[in-house]
């Protein structure tokens, strides 16, 4: 991976382009995503190909080291209109030749075909969203297929040349055992994919599963015993798990949630969490653009009428900055590092941060050396207790 600087112009630029279609609403999912016509569907790449040709020219001083097709999912789309969007972006920005370029895509949506003009157009890796390899959890998760339509996917992706390939996976599910948990993570770690992202179930408003499981959420979050989901311990013991298989595996976690083979990191949601520039393009997109953070319309209506005002635009002052480099510096396991700092406030990481540090160090949450200040492996397990410590009076 090439060296990604924290910052201030001369960094990473990342684009991210919302495909808000699915082929059925996963009963967990409050993202903005929904089934739509094919003809909807064409009508919003005629749009987006626009927006891509209106916003371009703002950002011609700047070099795109990553192209992220996110929703959603955007491989509903006919693959035809991915390589159309591709184009577009190569027309109108300057990409950079080894530019980390990201589809996500669903098992029971990919084929031959689609994959083979993925690969055609320049994308690079694959985010594959297989959730378990357990049949009965995917059923329950309300996913459209089963772990042998995953792997189909998975190995004509694998014959199509994708070298590069994340599988996004959920733990902590209703009624799951640890065991069956573990089951599922070793079936899928033998086909050696290069990244894994392993996010906890969460129990949003306004899903399927708020309505089954929000009580019980509750009562966990009350510190309380749940009856379906599984208690804070377990979870904890989950993850704890995942990461001791992971690194037997061979992968080890750059962040709370990633984990990577040595090089195989994810250069986009990298520079995320250094606060790197990136324009959203898309249905609802976020963008993060000289210190201002703004988003397109939510409403699709407004969007295939070529509504790309930019909404809730929020200018973040240096404190704000100070905060979000800590917050967000703190999700990576090599943490925030103190010169780093230094070049972007020109103020040491003491001078603001010293008080919470010592506390928080004292507590065993938080390790500093000379270089950086990092999370600990209990802080780890208290991560956003250790993070909100970090907000500025
Ligand atoms: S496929 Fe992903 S974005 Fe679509 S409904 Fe399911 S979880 Fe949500």
């Amino acid at each position: 991976m090439s060296e990604i600087r924290n910052g201030t112009g001369d960094t990473d630029f990342g684009i991210y382009l919302h495909i808000p279609f699915c082929a059925a609403k996963c009963r967990y999912c409050d993202f903005l995503s929904a089934p739509a016509s094919e003809e909807t569907k064409e009508d919003y790449v005629r749009v987006l190909l626009q927006e891509i040709k209106e916003k371009a020219p703002a950002y011609q001083n700047r070099t795109v080291t990553s192209v992220f097709f996110g929703g959603g999912t955007p491989s509903t789309l006919k693959a035809g209109g991915i390589a159309d969007l591709m184009d577009q972006i190569r027309a109108h920005f300057q990409v950079s030749a080894d530019a980390e370029i990201t589809i996500e895509c669903n098992p029971g949506t990919l084929t031959r075909e689609k994959l083979a003009i993925y690969k055609g157009c320049g994308i690079n890796r694959l985010s594959m969203g297989v959730q378990s390899a357990d049949n009965a959890a995917l059923k329950l998760l309300g996913r459209i297929h089963t772990y042998e339509d995953f792997l189909e996917s998975f190995e004509l992706a694998r014959k199509t040349g994708f070298k590069n390939i994340n599988l996004d996976i959920i733990s902590g599910l209703p009624m799951q055992k640890e065991g069956d948990y573990e089951k599922s993570l070793k079936k899928l770690l033998r086909l050696r994919p290069e990244h894994l992202s392993v996010y906890s179930l969460l129990i949003e408003e306004g899903t399927d599963f708020y309505r089954m499981y929000g009580e019980d959420a509750k009562i966990r979050e009350q510190g309380g015993e749940p009856k379906l989901l599984p208690s804070e311990e377990t979870e904890r013991n989950i993850v704890h798990r995942t990461v001791a298989l992971l690194a037997e595996s061979g992968y080890h976690q750059y962040e709370i949630s990633n984990f990577a083979r040595n090089g195989k990191e994810s250069r986009h949601n990298l520079g995320y969490w250094r606060r790197n520039e990136y324009l959203g393009l898309g249905l609802g997109a976020a963008s993060l653009i000289e210190n201002r953070r703004f988003h397109n319309t939510r409403e699709l209506t407004d969007y295939l009428k070529y509504d790309f005002s930019p909404q809730d635009e929020e200018v973040i002052d240096k404190k704000g900055q100070m905060e979000e480099t800590m917050f967000l510096g703190l999700r990576e396991i090599r943490g925030v590092e103190k010169a780093e700092f230094y070049r972007r406030f020109g103020v040491t990481m003491r001078n603001v941060y010293g008080k919470v540090i010592d506390e928080m160090a004292s507590d065993g949450l938080l390790l500093e050396t000379e270089k950086n200040v990092r999370l600990s492996e209990r802080g780890l397990d208290v991560a956003n207790y250790v993070m909100a410590a970090f907000l500025l009076d």
